[in-house]
């Protein structure tokens, strides 16, 4: 099973926990609040901010934050299901966000979250996490 500390040395990137208000990424490093302190908190954190990494070096233009937002927990979602990490809230902010995003670009929000998802599983799960996952 992995854990935040394994998927944080995975990812390759520096992680920071601290006093920090939200987790956030500034595109080279992860930020994570003190203030989450369970391991599954941690590490659904971790997984969404890697997500915003992969998420913006596809897109050739800035989107807006609501299909930032829905695109990064859409794909983190998908991994905490695929390495049987619980998903927490990830329902309740999809659909805070999923309303401000036109049902147009749907289809282009699913295949980048499934890209970035499919790419963060590869990285931080170990082909031994994904099939304890599915048994
Ligand atoms: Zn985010």
């Amino acid at each position: 099973m992995v854990n935040f500390k394994r998927a944080a040395e995975r990812l390759g990137l520096p992680v920071y926990i601290g006093n920090y208000r939200h987790a956030r990424t500034d595109g080279r490093a992860i930020f994570i609040p003190s203030t989450l302190t369970q391991d599954d908190d941690r590490l659904r954190a971790l997984i969404h901010e890697a997500a915003h990494i992969v998420l913006g070096a596809l897109y050739t233009s800035r989107p807006s934050r609501a299909i930032r937002e829905l695109e990064a927990e859409a794909a983190a979602a998908a991994v905490c299901k695929a390495l049987g990490i619980p998903v927490g809230d990830s329902k309740l902010y999809i659909k805070a966000w999923i309303k401000a995003v036109p049902a147009s670009v749907r289809r282009a929000n699913v295949e980048r979250a499934a890209f970035a998802g499919s790419i963060i599983l590869r990285i931080i799960g170990g082909r031994d996490e994904i099939q304890e996952a599915a048994d």
